[in-house]
């Protein structure tokens, strides 16, 4: 934290005001479900994104990042869609939409710093847009961190800066994990109602032995999850939906999925379609398993979401496969990839005494196919955005 002080004095001359700061997330389960109307369930990272900041009296934005060394600046009667271009757009974003919110905010200096891979899947680009958000909301007075429905509010300003102004298509996930969160939680969003249920994540208890740890691994690896294949799949699933004549595939019974899919016009169409279906089903079974601390059958659910992401939603990559793969060879109880696909990250459920193992398995894999190394790191639950000091 002292750095991002530090950076801000020295780009801007004065200590700022504050220090806010909100968390990366990773999904436990509940993949390309959010725009299903399904349900996901993501838990914070204990990586935070930090944002030094300072009121201005204008309405100029003033940005440096400590990972980009550049400073940008914005007047606020240029921000729109697409404007600024580049990662100060996430900022920029959500100063534009708490505005088009009918908020009365601000110019800002700031200074941002991020311990979020950027890029991995892990949503540095959430982190960066609620810290920001955190800090407008106290320096100007607005109160969304006040409780769960006014956070609710600042994460719907932040899906705005990013869809609308950053141009990135994302559902809500990202922006609820990071200012939703509590410790030692996951967060049950339900994309349909937006309903929230903290579901307890403790990988250490009685029932669990010597107790495992969750592995997350940045495989490195990005194949451009172009917008052509994320709209493909947006596209087969509604296609999906309006041949059963429901609104989404959320409203399809699991336990009559095979009636369903036998009713839909062709076989790529049933396979994403049993993806969506088995996969909301997976998180209602993930947070029972977790609840009743048998960590044994999130693991084996973590295995089924990986085969049917891969097989069924073909959103897997070679890396993806391979961190898996080696992660279960090591030990794990489960692995799965997470996130969109196409790169980014994997995580896996992992005996306390086998980490080393299972890092050095995943690294040895990757080494044997000569892919860029990739990085393994243990993670908890966190808590959300807050201010720091
Ligand atoms: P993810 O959110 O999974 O990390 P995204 O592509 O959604 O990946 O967001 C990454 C983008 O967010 C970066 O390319 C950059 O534009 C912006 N970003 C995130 N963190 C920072 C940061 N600390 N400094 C500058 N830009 C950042
Ligand atoms: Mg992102």
């Amino acid at each position: 934290m002292s750095r991002v002080v530090d950076t801000h004095r020295h780009v801007f001359g004065a200590d700022p005001a504050g220090v806010w700061s909100a968390p990366g997330r990773v999904n436990l389960i509940g993949e390309h479900t959010d725009y299903n109307d399904g349900l996901v369930l993501p838990i914070a990272l204990p990586h935070r994104t930090s944002a030094a900041c300072s009121p201005r009296d204008d309405d100029l934005l003033r940005v440096w990042s400590v990972q980009t060394d550049e400073l940008v600046e914005v007047p606020a009667d240029a921000v729109g869609p697409g404007s600024p271009a580049g990662w100060a757009a996430y900022v920029a974003g959500v100063l534009w939409a708490l505005r088009e919110a009918g908020h009365a905010v601000g110019g800002l200096d700031v200074t941002v710093d991020s311990e979020v891979p950027v890029g991995a899947g892990l949503s540095s680009s959430a982190a960066l847009e609620c810290a920001v958000g955190a800090a407008a909301s106290d320096l100007f007075g607005l109160g969304l961190l006040a409780d769960d429905e006014a956070r609710a509010r600042l994460a719907a300003a932040c899906v705005r800066a990013e869809n609308e102004v950053a141009m990135a298509m994302t559902g809500g996930m990202d922006q609820s994990a990071a200012l939703l969160c509590r410790p030692d939680h996951a967060l049950l969003l339900d994309c349909r109602s937006g309903d929230t249920e903290h579901v307890p994540f403790d990988l250490s208890g009685p029932a669990s032995g010597a107790g495992y740890v969750l592995l997350v691994t940045d495989t490195r690896a990005a194949h451009a999850l172009n917008d052509g294949q994320y709209a493909e799949r947006r596209a087969a699933a509604e296609q999906a939906a309006s041949e059963l004549g429901v609104p989404s595939l959320r409203d399809v019974d699991p336990a009559a999925l095979d009636d369903a899919l036998a009713r839909l016009s062709d076989d790529v169409l049933r396979r994403r379609a049993r993806h969506v279906v088995t996969e909301i089903d997976r998180v209602r079974s993930a947070v029972a398993a977790l609840r009743a601390d048998d960590l044994p059958e999130v693991g084996r659910l973590f295995d089924a979401s990986h085969a049917s992401l891969r097989d069924d939603y073909e959103v897997s990559c070679a890396e993806l496969d391979v961190s898996v793969e080696a992660a279960r060879t090591a030990g794990a109880l489960g692995a799965r990839m997470t996130g969109g696909g196409f790169g980014g990250s994997s995580i896996a459920l992992v005996p306390a005494d086998g980490v080393e193992e299972a890092r050095r398995g995943i690294r040895e894999a990757f080494a044997q196919r000569s892919w860029t190394e990739p990085r393994s790191f243990v993670v908890t639950a966190g808590g959300s955005a807050h201010r720091d000091s």
